[in-house]
Formats: C-alpha cells, structure tokens, sequence
C-alpha cells in the first residue's frame, strides 16, 4: 500500500473543503471499499479524510417522509423501524447485499460510492478506462460475463453493483451533498450514477469535495406490495449478476402505478420506464408481469458472455412482481 495521510474530519464543512483543496484526496468512511481498491493500487489517494465520526448519521422523520443520515450504517438503516415500517423494500434491498459484518460497517454514503466490480478494473496490469482514461477496455472483448447488457458505451460496459441504490431508486429518493463552500445541492438518485459514455472514469454526478450528507425519500405508496429480487452466484458475499427493485400500487387487483428497476445490468441502476408504463392500468396478473419484462429487456445488447442476463432479467422481473404482487 503506498503511504498516505491520515486526516480525522470535525465537521462536514472541514471535511468537504479538506478534500476539495486536494485533487488527490478522498473521504473515508467505513473504508469496506476504498481500503480494498488502495490495497489492490487501483486508487491510489494521497490523503484520507475521515468522515466517519461525524453527526450524520441519524435517520430522522422529515415532512411526510424520512432522512437518512449518510454515515448510518447500512445494518441500522436497514433496521430501522422507521425504514422498516414504510419503506421495507429498501431494508430487504439493504439486507441481501455482502454480509453481516461488512454491513455493520458500511455506510449509506459510502454505498452509494462504491465502485464497480469488473475484474479488469481491479486488475491493473489490464487496460481499464474507469481506472486509467486512454487506456481502453479490456473487458468490451474479455470476458464480460457479470458486464452490462443495457447503456454500455464503446468506452466501459462496467456495471454498478450496489442493492441499496436500486430501492432508493424505486422509492423515489434524493441524495443531499454539502460542497467546501458549506452549500448544500439535491440530486434525484436517478441523476447520481452516470452511464459511461466517454467518460466512464466518472461513476456519478458528485464533484471533487462534495460530501453526501443525507438520503430524503418522500413518502412511500408501496409500503404493501414490493419485492428485492437479487439473483447471484451464490447466496452471499456475491453482487448481482441481476437484481430487480419492484414495487406495485395495486387498487381492486388494477395497477395504479408501479416501480421497476434492475442492478447488476448497467452502469447505474436502471430503471425502466417501458416496464412501467406496460403495467399501470394493468391487472395484477402473470401475464401483465411477463409483458412488462418483455418491454424492460428489449433494448438490451447483451455482450459476448452475458446474453444469458437477458432471459435471466426477463425471468427475474416476472418473479418479483408476482412476489410483490403476492402471488407467489
Ligand atoms: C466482499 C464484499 C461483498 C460486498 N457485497 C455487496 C453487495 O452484495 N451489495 C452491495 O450493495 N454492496 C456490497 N459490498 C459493498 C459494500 O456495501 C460497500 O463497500 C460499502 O457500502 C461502502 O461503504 P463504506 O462506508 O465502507 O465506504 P468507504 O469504503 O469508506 O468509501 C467508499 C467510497 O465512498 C466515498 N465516500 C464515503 N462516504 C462518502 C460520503 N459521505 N460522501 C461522499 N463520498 C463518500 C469514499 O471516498 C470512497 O470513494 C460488498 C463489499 C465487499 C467487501
Ligand atoms: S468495463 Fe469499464 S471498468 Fe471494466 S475494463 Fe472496461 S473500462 Fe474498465
């Protein structure tokens, strides 16, 4: 590991204005992430602000819905019976990511940053234009059986692997990001994760400096019908090969309006407005289900090695609106 500088954080103003004044500095939190990639040399930060002790990590009602400090822990998020009661899709989306313990750690903020797990990127005697720009990408013609099948540009077909983001996603959340001049910014959590294009070294809309203090979501409609749906290699320490945030608002067994969106396909959680324009107004059925797939999958441009993620997506859409529906 190559030396650096370890700086604790007193509060969230010092801390966005330490790293904004370095290029090369960046925030630690529950470090699950970032101490992995500087192990490996993949980031290679000369500076570590420590954000970890700092009062952000209450989860608090706020108007009609509820703030999420970004430095809970993702064990406490997902336990709180305040996230619990009204929005259980994100505590079931929270708990089917890593493990126990790496959830004890990991916080909110911290989730919501972490970056892809395409092997080239990690690799780097490989070319990664996420890693080094210019570089090219070594998984377009490499193995690319965990890579994208939707919004993958020439440049990266890396995907995001993170649960929490789908929910937050399907629930309509809005991130809260404080910047070295002590102003505070919301970004629609459909906004913060990019799609690649030409720029894939860039993973999100955050800039340099900028620390995510909170997570808002509004009040929830689907607090009765929703359902995480993560399919992986194995039961757990795994990312999604495909995962998929549903959530229904069923009225007299007509959907009123519905949510549906997929990790582990694209380069940010993906959401398909095709799905969900094929369902509203639809009966709850198994057939309303299949036909939403249908429509979720068919701009897919699936990779050399991951054509089986269409069918598999298709599959998974089906099963997790018939258990959010419960009907299975
Ligand atoms: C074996 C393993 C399996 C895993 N499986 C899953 C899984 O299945 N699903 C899943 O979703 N995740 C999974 N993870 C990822 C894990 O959830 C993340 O590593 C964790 O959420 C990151 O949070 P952290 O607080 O430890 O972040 P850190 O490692 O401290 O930081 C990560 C990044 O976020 C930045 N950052 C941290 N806090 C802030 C902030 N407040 N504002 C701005 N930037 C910030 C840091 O600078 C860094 O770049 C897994 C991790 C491991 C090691
Ligand atoms: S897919 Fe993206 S992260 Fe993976 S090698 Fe290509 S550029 Fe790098």
């Amino acid at each position: 590991m190559r030396p650096f500088k370890y700086v604790r954080a007193s509060a969230p103003d010092a801390a966005a204005r330490a790293v904004a004044s370095n290029p090369q500095a960046k925030f630690l939190a529950g470090g699950t992430n970032i101490l992995d990639l500087m192990k490996e040399d993949v980031e290679r930060p000369n500076e570590l602000v420590d954000v970890s002790r700092l009062m952000l990590a209450e989860i608090k009602p706020a108007g009609s819905g509820v703030s999420i400090g970004a430095l809970a822990k993702n064990t406490d998020t997902a336990n709180h019976p305040l996230i619990r009661k009204n929005y259980p899709l994100l505590t079931q989306a929270i708990v089917a990511g890593a493990s126990g313990q790496l959830r004890n750690m990991a916080t909110n903020g911290g989730n919501l940053m972490q970056r892809t797990r395409c092997q080239y990127f990690y690799d780097t005697s490989m070319p990664c234009n996420k890693r080094e720009p210019g570089t090219g990408c070594g998984a377009l013609e490499g193995l690319n059986r965990i890579h994208a099948i939707l919004g993958w540009s020439e440049k990266c077909v890396a995907t995001y692997p993170g649960d929490m983001a789908n929910a937050l996603y399907a629930l309509d959340a809005v991130v809260r990001v404080r910047g070295a001049n002590g102003r505070e910014r919301t970004i629609p959590i459909g906004e913060f994760h990019r799609l690649p294009g030409d720029t894939p070294e860039r993973d999100n809309d955050l800039q340099h400096g900028e620390l995510i203090v909170a997570i808002d979501l509004p009040r929830s409609p689907f607090t009765m019908n929703y359902y995480y749906l993560k399919v992986r290699d194995r039961a757990s320490y795994a990312f999604a090969l495909v995962a998929v945030a549903a959530a229904l608002e069923i009225n007299d067994g007509t959907i009123r309006q519905a949510r549906v969106v997929l990790g582990g396909v694209a380069h940010k959680p993906w959401r398909s407005a095709e799905a969900e324009a094929a369902l509203s107004g639809k009966p709850a059925s198994e057939e309303s289900f299949r036909q939403a797939a249908e429509a979720a999958l068919k701009d897919a441009r699936p990779l050399a090695h991951n054509a089986y993620k269409v069918e598999l997506a298709k599959r998974a859409i089906a099963r997790a609106l018939m258990r959010a529906s419960r009907q299975a």
